[in-house]
């Protein structure tokens, strides 16, 4: 699978709304699928959007508040019925271990799957297999809450006109790579002459925070920064009050950060028309997009 995209599964915050689903968000990256905060009503979410569930290896629950994990269970569950063989990765931040085997084992269900757990204890780098690196923060909500960075792996990419006139050809190319140089009759070619390095793409998923520094680093130069925006400016109170953001601080994040694109989600059931709240948005951050259930949104290669 070669396909990159962020498919929104649902939208809400605490309270679902006949429109919007509690939370749930699925970035398909490469042979990846990263599924993150599966909150009540997940599993059938994949079934509007049009997604076998088998496509998740990884999944991450920011924190245990009931619309960010109520679907880890079912989700599991399902993984199970649909017999998937490749391991479930879950990332958590391990002082809700409780909550984490509450969840995984709420009800009755021969567990076939390979579960690997994974609670994070402190912030920084959690997982790098070569391909991804995953990075946790510890945002600033009234319990333990983690907002995440995925990056891409750098890649090297050959010029093969160049190669031709270098004379460089099949396991030379390798070698090239292996040593940096080579030496092609009395000339000596430098891996730079005839390949350049593809920087790695990387998101952030900062969800139910308060402003603060560590979701702004967490961003930094994210291609998509998933963000929490659960309250309008007018409401700023509300939000500090409950640990949330409005839109204007998600956007302010967006710009610190010097993020891409900027995508905001689980929002409040009393805002039915979403257009002020990206309008108001956008007067900061003009590449802000307000998620929509079972919306996808394609972040190609450049
Ligand atoms: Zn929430
Ligand atoms: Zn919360």
């Amino acid at each position: 699978m070669s396909v990159r995209d962020l498919i929104i599964l649902g939208t809400s915050s605490q309270q679902p709304t006949r429109f919007r689903n509690h939370g749930a968000y699925l970035f398909r990256w490469n042979n990846e699928g990263f599924l993150f905060d599966p909150g009540e009503g997940t599993q059938r979410q994949f079934i509007f959007a049009n997604v076998a569930p088998p496509v998740v290896n990884r999944i991450f629950v920011s924190h245990f508040h009931g619309d960010h994990c109520l679907g880890l269970g079912s989700i599991l569950m399902r993984l199970n019925l649909d017999k998937v063989t490749h391991p479930i990765h879950c990332y958590y931040p391990a002082s809700g271990k409780k909550y984490f085997d509450r969840l995984r084992y709420g009800t009755i269900y021969h567990e076939n799957i390979h579960v690997i757990e994974h609670p994070v204890l402190e912030p920084g780098l959690v997982h790098d297999d070569g391909a991804f690196k995953i990075e946790a923060t510890f945002l600033e909500h009234a319990v333990e809450n983690i907002g995440w960075r995925i990056t891409e792996a750098d890649t090297r990419k050959f010029d093969s006109a160049k190669l031709n006139a270098c004379g460089i050809f099949g396991p030379e190319v390798k070698e090239l790579q292996r040593l940096g140089k080579l030496m092609v009759g009395d000339k000596e070619i430098h891996l730079d002459d005839v390949s350049c390095v593809r920087v790695g793409d990387s998101i952030a998923v900062v969800i139910d925070t308060r402003v603060c520094p560590q979701a702004i680093e967490i961003a930094r130069n994210a291609k998509i920064l998933l963000c929490e925006s659960t309250y309008m400016e007018e409401h700023q109170e509300l939000a500090y009050r409950h640990f949330h953001l409005t839109s204007k601080q998600a956007a302010h994040i967006a710009k610190e950060a010097n993020a891409r694109k900027l995508i905001l989600t689980h929002f409040s059931a009393r805002y039915l028309n979403l257009k002020p709240m990206e309008n108001e948005a956008r007067t900061i951050f003009p590449e802000t997009e307000v998620a929509e259930d079972l919306r996808v949104f394609p972040f190609p290669k450049n």
